[in-house]
């Protein structure tokens, strides 16, 4: 993708009345709305797209990039490009597994935009929970509370850390930050609960909280599952509860069934409505 930043104005052909062509003026209120590459993409449709997205600041003030679904590999200096179109009103700042970025590409998009309100940086492995800090430090200087702070997959945040950006925050409400302590291994993670009340475990043993690591879960249902449950296992290595994974079509030959995440590994049986999973398909090869 061509990542050039025209900055260009064209007002006086935007104010033209005899422009022929003009798209709907309903489609102006989606780019508002649009994640940064279909922002970019929209700025090559046609020249009265790209006009309106250089002279309007409205569609530069949320701005998400997520490389889990296009690895463009954003760096310092095009998020910094990029974030300069807000004029210094971005509102919020969502980069997914921008691993480029780093604390000072960070901070400079911060120092320059002292109102962003929502920051997920999830998977963004170059930041430092020190430089996550710097940044929420430079907003809360300007008076700026955080609605959400998303940072999991920063490695080596402490407890300490933990603390020190809730005090930034100023929030006795800890759903604002999306990790915290667990409490079976006390470690700084993403915590969850079993969303059925239902739960054999919640019910026997007090509690099924707990991080990724610590409580075993339902790839489908998010329920709590056992080591021990063998028969749940998904042909994707996933886990499954015994519910999900009998309401699930299984691999004619192992009878494993995939989760709904991976049911695009199903190799299909010509002549039969039936799959079988890549592990059996590699075998019959
Ligand atoms: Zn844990
Ligand atoms: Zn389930
Ligand atoms: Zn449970
Ligand atoms: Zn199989
Ligand atoms: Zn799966």
């Amino acid at each position: 993708m061509d990542m050039e930043i025209s900055h260009e104005t064209n007002n006086k052909e935007n104010q033209d009345s005899s422009n022929m062509g003009q798209p709907h003026e309903s489609l102006y209120l989606v780019l508002a709305y649009l994640p940064l590459f279909e922002l970019l993409a929209m700025t090559q449709v046609c020249r009265s797209f790209k006009d309106a997205l250089n002279n309007d600041i409205l569609p530069w003030l949320n701005i998400v990039v997520d490389e889990n679904v296009q690895k463009s590999r954003v760096s310092n200096e095009i998020l910094m490009k990029i974030t300069s179109k807000a004029m210094g009103r971005l509102k919020s700042l969502i980069l997914i597994n921008c691993v480029k970025i780093t604390d000072d590409g960070l901070q400079n998009v911060v120092t320059n935009n002292p109102g962003i309100d929502k920051l997920h940086v999830p998977q963004c492995t170059s930041l430092t929970p020190e430089g996550i800090i710097r940044a929420v430090t430079t907003l809360s200087q300007h008076n700026t509370t955080l609605k959400t702070l998303m940072i999991n997959g920063i490695s080596k945040v402490t407890k300490e850390h933990l603390q020190t950006l809730h005090s930034l925050l100023r929030s006795d409400n800890y759903s604002s930050i999306d990790v915290e302590i667990c409490p079976k291994c006390d470690e700084v993670r993403m915590v969850h609960d079993c969303p059925l009340e239902t739960c054999e475990r919640k019910r026997t043993t007090g509690s099924c909280r707990g991080c990724k690591f610590c409580v075993l879960r339902c790839e489908e249902c998010r329920k709590c599952v056992g080591v021990d449950d063998e028969e749940s296992e998904a042909a994707c290595e996933d886990m499954l509860c015994e519910d999900c994974w009998i309401h699930l079509p299984k691999c004619c030959y192992c009878n494993k069934p995939y989760c709904t995440k991976h049911t695009h590994k199903q190799c299909v049986i010509p002549g039969s409505s039936g799959f079988v999973c890549e592990a059996c398909y590699s075998k019959i090869d």
